[in-house]
């Protein structure tokens, strides 16, 4: 079974709960966890503050704690194997996505290790105009991270938040989704491995509401960082308020895939198809809104649809499968309640909008990929971020349509444009309001790159080097190098 990891130590939760994980590809037992309660979340916000308040983790010198974070990124590729195959059993992702997984996350520890030990964002001297002062501006580590993940990507949201809040030199206590919870505790083994001092790491297993909201609550962190839904986004906020936390919040899309007529045709399809379908649309940045013009629009669908219904589902270990199940069946109805209500107020099903017939698929929480066409902007099914393999798909005339119908969202996490005509592709990109926008091109990321949203997809960056001053606090420190009395009273 697994365990918490409080204060260096692995422990079984205080009431003793175990909760089991099951793999969503087929209903087989992964495995055992501790199931954390509230009191299990206050013995690790006070493993965490007192690693903090006595350290020495905030003042180990940058060049350590960027070798640690390369001692990371060398295990997690020594153990690559164990950590992808942990994280497929958990989501039900095909191994070789989680193997790319594998690889960007041992280049996110990569890349904040060698940030960190460039002594990046260590502060500056600020030119006073006096020579009898010393002024230097510092960054110091915010304190104690609540660091809250969702299940899409386990150990990538993880990783985005793990390497940065140690690179700045905090404590934390990681809460992973109860779903997913078997790779956040291989990576607290190969941060002990690495030679983290005990207490800076802390992991609690348990559910959102009885482990995650007292996370946010308690006056002991400093920092709420969390990937999820929006709703509890929202929750979280609230729940911070009263204590003035620092927040950063990653709520997910409702990515708009803008194509022109212009566009090269079969790369603009193929991509069209990663873009929404990959990981079966549970993905932040999918590109679930196809928006494409009028003149290519029906050859453009048809295309679209054809590779849709191309796509072979299975588990982690079938080499055929080019993606998996939902996460849960909770999840699969929320899905095919979207669909439902998109056919209701009018969409046209082109493929999809059903659970497959294989039957060796029964016991996992498939859906086929969808593509609803004729969607219009008032829909539910384009409102709202489903979170599955379904497509909807929007037409539009004219440029300036096309980037009012991309900007009708209230998210504001990513999106794209396909064109041919190199001023269009620039004057669309700078219109969108998205924290992301690729021109031809659709999800690539890179860890030197900045991520995150603009309106209801969130504030805060992550990656890039504000990823790590999301971690840091600012400081001017006034050396005063000749005082005497001021005389201003007399
Ligand atoms: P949630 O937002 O519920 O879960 C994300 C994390 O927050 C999990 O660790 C969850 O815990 C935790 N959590 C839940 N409630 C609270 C709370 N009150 N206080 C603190 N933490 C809490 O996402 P879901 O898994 O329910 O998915 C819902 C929707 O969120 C999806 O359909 C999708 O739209 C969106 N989503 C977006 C993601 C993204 O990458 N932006 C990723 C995942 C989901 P636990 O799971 O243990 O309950």
């Amino acid at each position: 079974m697994s365990e918490l990891f409080i204060g260096g130590r692995w422990t079984a939760a205080l009431d003793e709960r175990v909760r089991e994980i099951r793999c969503p590809a087929d209903g087989t037992l992964v495995g055992a966890v501790a199931e954390a309660g509230p009191k299990d979340v206050t013995a690790a916000i006070a493993a965490a503050r007192d690693a903090f308040d006595r350290g020495p983790w905030p003042t180990t010198p940058v060049a350590e704690r960027g070798r640690l974070l390369l001692r990371v990124a060398d295990l997690l590729e020594r153990d690559k194997a164990v950590f992808a195959r942990a994280e497929s059993l958990d989501t039900g992702k095909r191994l070789v996505e989680s193997e790319y997984d594998l690889d960007d996350i041992a280049n996110c520890f990569r890349y904040f290790g060698e940030l960190t030990a460039s002594g990046a964002g260590a502060g500056r001297i600020v030119d006073t105009g006096r020579s009898d002062t010393d002024s230097r501006v510092v960054h110091e580590p915010v304190g104690v991270c609540a660091l809250i993940t969702p299940w899409n990507y386990p150990l990538l949201q993880t990783a985005w938040k793990v390497a940065p809040a140690l690179g700045a030199g905090n404590t934390f206590v990681l809460k992973p989704s109860e779903l997913t919870p078997h790779t956040a505790v291989l990576l607290m083994r190969a941060l002990v491995e690495a030679g983290l001092p005990d207490g800076v790491a802390n992991l609690v297993l348990g559910s959102g509401p009885e482990v995650g909201a007292p996370l946010a609550e308690d006056p002991r962190v400093d920092l709420v960082s969390f990937t999820g839904g929006l709703a509890t986004g929202r929750r979280i906020m609230a729940a911070a308020a009263p204590t003035v936390k620092r927040i950063a919040l990653e709520l997910g899309g409702k990515n708009p895939n803008v194509v022109f007529a212009d566009a090269d045709f079969d790369t603009a399809v193929d991509h069209a198809l990663t873009a929404v379908f990959l990981h079966s649309g549970q993905v932040c940045s999918a590109g679930a809104r196809l928006l494409v013009q009028d003149e290519v629009h029906d050859a453009f669908v048809d295309a679209v649809v054809e590779g849709a219904r191309r796509i072979r589902l299975g588990g982690p270990f079938d080499e055929e499968a080019r993606t998996g199940p939902l996460i849960s069946a909770a999840h699969r109805a929320k899905v095919e309640a979207y669909v439902a209500a998109g056919i209701a107020e009018g969409a046209v099903l082109r493929c999809g909008g059903a659970r497959p017939d294989d039957p060796t698929l029964a016991e996992g929480f498939y859906y086929l990929p969808t593509v609803l066409d004729e969607c219009t902007a008032g829909m539910s099914v384009v409102r709202d971020e489903s979170f599955g393999p379904v497509l909807t798909v929007e037409r539009f005339g004219t440029e300036e349509e096309a980037v009012a119908l991309a900007n009708d969202t209230v998210y504001g996490l990513a999106g794209a444009v396909w064109t041919g005509d190199v001023g269009r592709a620039h004057r669309v990109a700078s219109r969108l309001r998205a924290g992301t926008v690729w021109i031809n091109d659709f999800h690539p990321y890179v860890p030197q790159a900045e991520w995150g949203g603009m309106k209801q997809s969130g504030f805060g960056r992550e990656l890039g080097p504000t990823g790590l001053a999301e971690y840091q606090e600012t400081k001017h420190v006034w050396h005063n190098l000749a005082p005497r009395p001021q005389g201003w009273f007399e």
